[in-house]
């Protein structure tokens, strides 16, 4: 097994934006780079499973986090497609003279405008960047183990928030589904913690005591058994996740499953050419001496 392995798929398909959103993608920065987004799970696990002391003996343990981390890579990049997508068609090309970017003036980030060109950043919904400060290892086992179940019930609090702002379908999609799988992993810490302490902490959910069931883009991916899979998103590693991730789910009673390996995905979505923003910022005859120059490399005659 090598180090990390990438697959140029998304968890989900996320649907063609029907009209662009800006404001919808400034809040939904905060599911990203904020105290609690995606961006703080993902480095939070990845700087554990670094660091985590004795990983044969507590192997089930390491495993957890460690492969929960991979998945959060993929929300991460789930996200960010999402903000990307909200912002796909605020600006159109125009001469300079005429404010082409004058959209990006009066809406809520004018980083998306300035500083990317209609794309991501980790920062949150205010602009304010995501920082390592967010990342809590305290080396105690069972204290990170409690502190990501803390994080997960925070992570979930937000995007319930984000949802309940926006009717943006690509928003909703993302956040329905993130709900369910940021359920999975507040369960398996509960889990994890029960097999340490004997302690139930799943008596004590949902926090907030909102079923996800109650949000229509949640209850979608519930049906399809996304909420009692964990995968170990690895070919051969990470499989003692099956110690930790046993019995019943406190959402309906089922039976929680583990999978080897990563779910199949679904393409990512490309974006267009803003040349307001200059971005790509190649023109028909640059590309043209480009390909020419690839296809020499590449021995590749017409
Ligand atoms: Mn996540
Ligand atoms: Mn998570």
């Amino acid at each position: 097994m090598i180090m990390f392995k990438r697959y140029n798929r998304l968890p989900i398909e996320l649907p063609k934006p029907e009209h662009a959103d800006p404001n919808a993608a400034a809040a939904v920065q905060e599911l990203l780079g904020g105290r609690f987004g995606e961006m703080s799970t993902l480095n939070n696990y990845l700087f554990q499973s670094f660091n985590f002391r004795e990983k044969k003996k507590f192997k089930p343990f390491y495993d957890l986090v460690a492969s929960i981390t991979a998945e959060e890579v993929g929300h991460v990049e789930l996200v960010a497609n999402t903000v990307n997508l909200l912002l796909v068609g605020t600006t159109e090309p125009k001469d300079p003279d005429k404010k082409p970017l004058e959209k990006g003036k009066d809406s809520r980030n004018t980083y998306h405008f300035i500083d990317t060109a209609q794309t991501s950043k980790p920062f949150d919904s205010h602009g304010k960047p995501w920082t390592g400060d967010y990342v809590f290892n305290s080396g105690n086992l069972l204290l990170d183990l409690l502190h990501n179940f803390f994080l997960e019930i925070g992570a979930r609090t937000h995007k319930m928030r984000v949802y309940e702002m926006t009717d943006n379908p690509v928003a909703l999609e993302m956040i329905g589904y993130l709900l369910v799988r940021g359920g999975v992993h507040t369960v398996a810490y509960a889990k994890a913690i029960e097999k340490v302490t004997g302690i139930d902490l799943t008596k004590m959910l949902p926090i907030p005591s909102l079923d996800n069931e109650k949000f229509d883009y949640a209850k979608k991916y519930m049906q399809m058994g996304w909420h009692r899979r964990l995968y170990t998103w690895s070919d051969s590693d990470y499989e003692d996740i099956a110690k930790i991730w046993t019995g019943t789910h406190p959402d309906d009673g089922s039976e929680v499953e583990v999978v080897k390996g990563a779910p199949e995905g679904f393409p990512i979505p490309d974006l267009p050419e803003v040349k307001e923003e200059f971005a790509p910022g190649i023109d028909p005859d640059d590309f043209e001496k480009i390909y020419q120059r690839l296809k020499d490399a590449a021995n590749i005659r017409d």
